[in-house]
């Protein structure tokens, strides 16, 4: 049997659980490609020395085999996997169950998408409030309609929205 690279195993892996995508090989030996892609754009490619995802994510959009420091080639498939799942593709678990996003976490370092200021995105508890909020996490929203309320504001200048609105923002290098 030929051996198998880890890039290959990550690559034949993801393609496998993301029915939409094709997996596509150019070159041979050391310069092999990898390239996974949706509707002819390319999503992930891999090579021996790393991967860059062109599609959105919370880190920097590329990851180095040599940097990582634990984990089988499975587990970092599995990690581009979510990754995938979170910016809203389909893929799909070893059990052919579709993997979920996962829940947006708002804490320090979630930056805003209009100042882009950090550790200042609070989550609106609505309706009165018997207790004091823990004004790190919490901000009053009053009463509230019920309907179609902003679950979080920045409380630098004001911007409100839903948890899936950040799930992205990062710092703008400026
Ligand atoms: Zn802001």
């Amino acid at each position: 049997m030929q051996h198998q690279s880890s890039e290959e195993f990550i690559a034949r892996f993801i393609a496998q659980a993301f029915p939409a995508a094709n997996l596509e090989i150019e070159g041979n030996g050391a310069l092999i490609v990898y390239k996974i892609t949706l509707n002819e754009k390319l999503l992930v490619r891999l090579d021996h020395i790393g991967a860059v995802f062109n599609f959105p994510t919370r880190g920097s959009g590329r990851m180095s085999w040599s940097g990582i420091k634990e984990g089988s080639p499975e587990t970092v498939a599995a990690h581009i996997l979510q990754d995938l799942a979170n910016a809203g593709f389909t893929v799909l678990s070893p059990e052919g169950k579709r993997i979920q996003k996962r829940p947006v976490f708002i804490g320090r370092y979630t930056f805003c998408p209009q100042c882009n200021a950090h550790s200042l995105v609070r989550r609106i508890v609505y309706g009165i409030i018997s207790k004091e909020l823990d004004e790190e996490k919490f901000v009053s929203g009053g009463c509230g309609i019920g309907f179609n309320d902003p679950e979080i504001r920045c409380i630098g200048c004001g911007w409100e929205g839903i948890p899936e609105d950040v799930r992205f923002t990062k710092k703008i290098q400026g």
